[in-house]
């Protein structure tokens, strides 16, 4: 249990109005939560503070060498009035598995909840309520020795930061079209593709920006290796309906274990669809778009939820997925897991935590 010191700002900020456009991460709140980590100490010194700058050495172990994680979670208005969070302990235990990979030292999972859930609360009149909309919550960890040589740092910061953030689909659902990448790779095992860190965003930029020069809003990342099996599309998961099974390539350690795709992996076994989590080639999607069994294509994030895939690109082959439309089983996931998110629907695996 943290023990939490709370200074509220004396000059609130203007909150958003009710019909302005959020966009994305643009927006801050009044508050974030830090907290220090100092060997021998531990993690200490946890506190609520007025959102502001943060002033580091130049030296500071984050900017030469990226020993850094992050973390995203949303925070919603119930339709009871009441605020809630979405699975926040497996951000928690995620960010422990991206600790260890990058040799930062673990948060209590228990204290990670706390501390999001204190902030969140701090903050809680900044949850915005129009349909779509939500409070978006980076949580991130920097080094901040003053130290130029290679090595873990021994000193760190956690902080919370929070972000009233807009609909994704303003008007709805919407398909997406998707770039499926043959040069640059994101990661390979034994790198740190499963771990959410920023040098994994840092090498996936160049590639990224090809995608939007040839009119695709993401990347879908080959394996490493042999540029050959599906991974992952920039900040989701994806996943294919073929022949009425739903597959989604397994977590083979280069993959980002979303949240997002686990939440559908228990919806659809729970609705007793037929679900693979294995090896996913190009070449198998191009022979299902042939044969007309690729019939629904989807990414999963946190951020989208559900982003329906309506093209996809391989080298000079245009894939039309569902015709351009929404899938149904994309419509059904997006319903349900919204709906949970929401507190319309009910929630059979104990998946909201209410911020009390
Ligand atoms: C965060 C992230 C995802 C999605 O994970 P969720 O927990 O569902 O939000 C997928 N891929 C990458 C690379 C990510 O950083």
């Amino acid at each position: 249990m943290l023990d939490i010191r709370i200074e509220k700002t004396t000059a609130p900020k203007q909150k958003p109005s009710a019909d302005q456009p959020l966009g994305f991460g643009k927006i801050f709140t009044d508050h974030m939560f830090v907290m220090n980590y100092t060997e021998g100490q531990g993690w200490h010194d946890a506190r609520i503070v007025p959102f502001s700058n943060i002033s580091l050495s130049p030296a500071a172990m984050v900017y030469h060498y990226g020993q850094e994680m992050f973390e995203g979670l949303k925070a919603y208005k119930g339709a009871d009035g009441k605020s809630y969070l979405f699975r926040p302990d497996m951000n928690a235990k995620r960010t422990n598995a991206t600790n260890d990979r990058l040799v930062i030292p673990q948060i209590p999972v228990e204290d990670f909840v706390q501390a999001v859930k204190a902030v969140v609360k701090v903050d809680e009149d900044w949850i915005p309520t129009a349909p779509g909309t939500s409070l978006y919550v980076r949580p991130f960890i920097i080094a901040t020795d003053e130290f130029l040589g290679v090595a873990p740092s021994k000193t760190y910061l956690f902080i919370i930061i929070l972000s009233p953030s807009g609909a994704y689909y303003a008007s709805g659902l919407k398909p997406v079209g998707i770039w499926i990448e043959d040069e640059y790779v994101r990661a390979v095992k034994g790198g740190m593709g499963f771990a959410k860190t920023g040098g994994n965003y840092a090498a996936s930029l160049i590639a990224q920006v090809k995608a939007h020069d040839e009119g695709f809003s993401q990347v879908l990342w080959l394996d490493g290796v042999e540029r050959k099996y599906i991974e992952e599309v920039g900040a989701m998961n994806i996943f294919f309906k073929i022949n009425g099974t739903i597959v989604t390539p397994e977590l083979s350690g280069s993959i980002l274990p979303g949240i997002t795709r686990d939440s559908v992996l228990n919806l659809c076994r729970n609705w007793g669809l037929p679900v693979e989590e294995r090896k996913v080639s190009v070449d198998e999607l191009l022979a299902a778009q042939a044969d007309g069994s690729l019939e629904e294509v989807f990414g999963t994030g946190t951020a989208a939820v559900i982003s329906p895939v309506g093209k996809l690109r391989y080298k000079d082959d245009i894939m039309t997925i569902a015709d351009g439309d929404i899938g149904e089983i994309s419509q059904k996931l997006y319903d349900t897991v919204t709906g949970i998110q929401l507190g319309k629907l009910d929630d059979p695996f104990g998946w909201r935590v209410c911020i009390d």
